[in-house]
């Protein structure tokens, strides 16, 4: 017997360690953690001609540099080997933490034998909504989640991270702290946007905002789908979702008159956001944003159950890699198989329904992953996110509509628009950190406006329309556990579009007299990253007339009972940001699904 030694605090104990090598590079070797080590005993007669190896960190995760190597007349003993000369990408890893509220309130059910009515994959923006009216209309749903429970709320309703002087969208401040980048671009591919591994997904981090999409930009989706928004679904949404209109106060009311008429054709309305909650009486305490983590922790909550409702299980720290095709009828999936993070095995869980809700990037890998028949060769295709063109600015105290105490939010959209003329809402916000921000310490708002002198800041942005870009696509790359390659260019309105964008822009910071940022650039639309607030959209399309990968219902072509909702299904990247439509769309799947 011969030992290697990966010696290492590192990654132990709650990461696994295994060994690789020749010639079956595929087999993951276990060994054991023991004294600081992962450690392995070998029986040297099965190396006649010595062992070529490397350590990888499960799953699939393989050291960084050339194999390692003993030589037949070394194949005794102990070899250690340490970093640096064993280490590992620092591969954007999941977090995994087993606290004790995730282990009380959404304790894991393992049991392999346990059938569910639904699997949810992911409980982001999309599964959340859905595998929470599920359980309400009495399914018996399992929520299979790749992260942990991070924050049990969204991070808008926790205390603000301050920076005086800046401006600071604090509804999203923690954003970048716990963002994974979950791809590889390709050469020449721009896309930056990030996955939030967590429960609730993104709907922790977002900003709220949840437009409709106006009928020109439903054109090109399924009728159904359409019909069923514009006549009552997306009243469903904003009802779900908790719909709150900016507080129409005097300065609201003489912001969205002045950006009307400043912005001629364009109408003006309340920008509104989803709440978590809105206080059913005068002394409940309104408390923040909408997110899927406090759905799903209430759902949880609810102690002693109505008839005909369930509690959803969820559990987290599982990275589902494949749905499961059925052996005996290759038109439907039996359930999923995975990853446990925590348990650091594989695993696999069964259904009736399986419905892929783990992003636009992760549902496209899974669907790629589960070799499903795709008869358009279009899984994984034309992921597109619209172009987002955005100033900040500031207004000096005593300009149009400066304000010291004061804040507006104001959408507008053109009446008229097409897909090929004024293609594009326009937000614009005053006094947009005030009117997002908790200061919990009163001295802190104070000093906030004492640094700024009293300048108010504000921001415009447009967020344009576009159809899926062809030449993007999601392809996975081999082993479950690594990063997809996205090849993800930029999707630019029109030459016209861009050029209304600009003169707009320039009327509207002249007639408020605003004056740049410190720092920031001129007054001119600077455009945002790619993927930068996770609009992307279009890997599984959907398209009534069978030319996408899911039909209207949101199912896979070919599949009786393989569903995907998530932005992966929209067939454009609307102008409007994405979720109140996911919403609508996961009620409406919900619906159909009991
Ligand atoms: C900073 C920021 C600001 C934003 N502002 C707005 C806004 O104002 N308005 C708006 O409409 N939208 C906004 N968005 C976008 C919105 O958050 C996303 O469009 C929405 O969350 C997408 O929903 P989803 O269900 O497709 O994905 P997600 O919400 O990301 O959910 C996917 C879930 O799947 C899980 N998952 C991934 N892979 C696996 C796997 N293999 N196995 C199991 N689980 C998995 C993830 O951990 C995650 O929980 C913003 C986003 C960001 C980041």
């Amino acid at each position: 017997m011969f030992t290697v030694r990966f010696v290492t605090d590192t990654y132990a104990p709650n990461q696994t360690v295994t060994m690789r090598w020749a010639p079956h590079w595929e087999l993951d070797r276990g060994g054991v953690y023991r004294d600081g080590a992962w450690t392995f005993d070998l029986d040297e007669t099965a190396f006649p001609g010595g062992i070529e190896f490397k350590f990888v960190l499960a799953p699939g995760n393989w050291m960084l540099g050339g194999n390692l190597a003993l030589g037949p007349a070394e194949l005794a003993g102990v070899h250690d080997y340490t970093a640096p000369q064993v280490s590992f990408a620092p591969a954007a890893a999941l977090t995994t933490e087993n606290g004790l509220v995730a282990q009380r309130f959404f304790a894991r059910n393992l049991d392999p034998n346990h059938h569910y009515d639904v699997i949810v994959v992911g409980s982001g923006m999309g599964g959340g909504i859905l595998a929470s009216r599920l359980a309400e209309a009495g399914a018996d749903v399992l929520v299979l989640e790749a992260g942990s429970l991070l924050f049990p709320t969204h991070v808008g309703n926790l205390a603000r991270r301050l920076k005086y002087g800046a401006f600071d969208k604090h509804i999203w401040s923690l954003w970048p702290d716990f963002k994974v980048v979950n791809y590889v671009n390709t050469p020449g591919s721009a896309f930056a946007g990030a996955q939030a591994f967590n429960l609730g997904g993104r709907s922790v981090f977002w900003g709220g905002l949840i437009p409709r999409q106006a009928p020109w930009e439903l054109a090109a989706w399924p009728a159904p789908v359409r019909d069923y928004l514009l006549a009552g679904g997306y009243a469903a949404a904003e009802r779900a979702v908790n719909h709150v209109p900016p507080v129409n106060t005097a300065y609201q009311e003489s912001s969205r008159a002045f950006l009307e008429s400043t912005i001629s054709g364009y109408v003006a309305s309340d920008a509104a956001v989803a709440a978590q909650y809105r206080g059913a009486t005068a002394l409940s305490l309104p408390a923040g944003l909408f997110s899927t983590a406090d759905l799903l922790l209430e759902d949880r909550l609810v102690d002693t159950l109505a008839p005909g409702r369930a509690r959803p299980t969820v559990n987290h720290n599982f990275a589902v890699w494949s749905a499961t095709i059925d052996p005996a009828n290759p038109g439907r999936v039996t359930g999923v198989t995975g990853w446990d993070l925590l348990g650091r095995r594989q695993r696999s869980f069964s259904a009736d329904t399986v419905v892929l809700a783990a992003g636009t990037i992760e549902s496209a890998k899974i669907a790629l992953q589960s070799g499903l028949t795709d008869p358009n060769g279009k899984v994984g295709k034309g992921i597109t996110d619209h172009t987002i063109r955005y100033r900040h600015f500031t207004l000096p105290p005593g300009a149009a509509q400066a304000s010291t105490t004061d804040s507006a939010k104001v959408l507008l959209q053109h009446p008229a628009a097409t897909p090929g003329q004024h293609a594009f809402d326009i937000v614009v916000e005053l006094g947009a950190d005030f009117n997002q921000g908790r200061y919990i310490d009163a001295g802190d708002l104070a000093h906030q406006r004492a640094v700024r002198g009293d300048w108010m800041l504000g921001e415009i942005v447009f967020m344009s329309y576009a159809p899926l870009n062809e030449a993007n696509q999601v392809l996975v790359t081999g082993d479950p556990a690594n990063p997809v390659e996205v090849t993800c260019h930029p999707a630019p309105p029109s030459g016209a579009d861009l050029a209304e964008q600009d003169a707009i822009a320039a009327a509207v910071f002249g007639a408020l007299g605003a004056q740049p940022v410190l720092g920031e650039g001129g007054l001119w639309l600077q455009t945002a990253d790619l993927g930068g607030v996770a609009h992307e959209v279009g890997t599984l399309r959907m398209a009534a007339d069978g030319t996408g990968v899911v039909d209207g219902d949101l199912k896979f072509l070919g599949y009786d009972n393989l569903f995907a909702c998530d932005n992966s299904v929209f067939p454009t990247s609307p102008a409007a940001n994405p979720s109140l439509t996911l919403a609508g769309l996961a009620l409406r799947l919900a619906d159909h699904l009991v």
